[in-house]
């Protein structure tokens, strides 16, 4: 069995390495001429490590990233609302990580071109559409060098190019944009001294207005400082979407007086702001859920399947299950189309569910409670939030940190 994978990403690496484990035979092509490490932080939960510790990946990604040992929620005046542990702390079988996304992508890379060969990856080519005929599909590849287009014969099809991914326009021709819910959100990193224990996600404020996101991507280099990666979500007029493109820089001057005065577990998010070379700026948004991936031997994985909003740590997480249970129900077929029915089955639903529970934020709602009832910040957080209220955090953190 042959396998086309379109999109080198997180999804798409992971599918080829799990696939050639598989002993299936596996190609990629890459629109991007060249796959730079694009990107600041992303996390992967614990069963996403668990999945590529199976691919014998777990020494080369503890290398590279900080195992997440809790998540701390404060308001906007630095007083904490609630505090949980995370990855091996919280029981796991395995660490949470909080990685640079480009790093990961390399390593993933290295892997592929280091067990299939170098020429595994194509990149400069671009998935076009696809022809079907008596069971096969030829997928129409264009090389973005010259614009010539050429015909690559596959038994499978696997879309996973991402949000605006080309396999899913080709199976919903009719679906149109990706939807927004009003929040910007500004993205970057820069050195800042370690704050809590040195491996703590910090959440503070409300996206009602502006909320910071803000976790380690490395331990400590020897001038005692870490690389700290930082999420600034803020509702904004629905005029001002902007391009959904991952790459897109953003303007410091947007946000900075939001967060001037923010001093949170001794992290100062101004000083944090104004050290930051690169600010990329994506707007929040994800697509409805499909009733169907799989068409014949045609599906779609990863972010081309079922984008979510980036919260939750669930986006690279669920890219990386979908991978491995391709791979799982590929190998076990007679026929490629009844193996990506079985894919989909393992994983549509599951998926589909997380989608959901990312835009009910269930968090974020008690983080605006919070804003709401103490403007100007309190001393016991009981007085502000009911025991219910308060759980209710860690129930929206359990229904999205879906583990399969
Ligand atoms: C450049 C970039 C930077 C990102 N930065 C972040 C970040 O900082 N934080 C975060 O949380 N998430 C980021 N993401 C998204 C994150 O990687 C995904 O949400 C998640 O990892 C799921 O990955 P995926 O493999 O499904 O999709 P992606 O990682 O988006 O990969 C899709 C791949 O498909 C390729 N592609 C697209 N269209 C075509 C086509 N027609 N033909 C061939 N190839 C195609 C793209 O070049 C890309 O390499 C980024 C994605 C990209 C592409």
């Amino acid at each position: 069995m042959r396998v086309l994978v379109v999109g080198a990403g997180i999804g798409g690496l992971t599918a080829a390495l799990s696939l050639h484990a598989a002993g299936i035979d596996v190609r990629l092509v890459d629109r991007a001429d060249e796959l730079r490490p694009l990107g600041v932080g992303i996390n992967l939960l614990p069963h996403a490590t668990g999945a590529l510790a199976g691919l014998g990946l777990h020494e080369h990604l503890a290398a590279q990233a900080v195992a997440t040992s809790e998540l701390v929620h404060f308001d906007r005046f630095g007083n904490e609302i609630w505090r949980e542990p995370r990855g091996l702390a919280a029981g796991h079988d395995w660490p949470q990580y909080s990685v640079h996304r480009g790093r990961l992508q390399a390593l993933l890379l290295a892997a592929v071109r280091d067990r299939l060969g170098a020429g595994a990856v194509r990149t400069g080519h671009r998935f076009v559409t696809a022809v079907e005929e008596s069971g096969r599909v030829r997928a129409v590849i264009q090389d973005r060098r010259d614009e010539t287009t050429t015909e690559w014969d596959t038994d499978v099809l696997v879309g996973a190019d991402g949000l605006h991914s080309a396999v899913r326009s080709y199976l919903y021709p009719k679906e149109g944009a990706p939807r927004w819910n009003g929040i910007r959100m500004w993205r970057g990193t820069a050195a800042a001294p370690p704050f809590l224990t040195g491996s703590s996600m910090l959440m503070a404020g409300s996206n009602h207005t502006a909320k910071m996101v803000a976790y380690p991507l490395a331990t400590a280099a020897d001038d005692g400082t870490v690389p700290v990666n930082w999420v600034a979500e803020v509702q904004t007029p629905h005029s001002a979407q902007g391009a959904a493109d991952w790459t897109r820089t953003g303007r410091l001057a947007d946000i900075a007086p939001h967060y001037r005065d923010w001093h949170i577990a001794g992290l100062d998010i101004g000083a944090l702001l104004a050290a930051t070379e690169t600010v990329l700026e994506y707007p929040m948004v994800d697509r409805d859920p499909l009733p169907r991936w799989s068409f014949g031997r045609i599906t779609l994985l990863g972010d081309a399947a079922h984008p979510m909003y980036p919260i939750g740590s669930n986006g690279g997480s669920q890219a990386i299950l979908d991978a491995i249970a391709l791979a799982a129900a590929l190998r076990e077929c007679a026929d490629p189309a009844d193996g990506l029915a079985a894919y989909e089955s393992a994983r549509r639903e599951s998926a589909n569910a997380v989608v959901l529970a990312n835009r009910d934020m269930p968090m974020d709602r008690t983080l605006r409670l919070v804003a709401e009832r103490a403007p100007h910040g309190f001393t016991r957080v009981e007085d502000v939030l009911s025991t219910a209220e308060l759980r209710a955090i860690t129930d929206g953190y359990r229904r999205t940190s879906a583990t399969r």
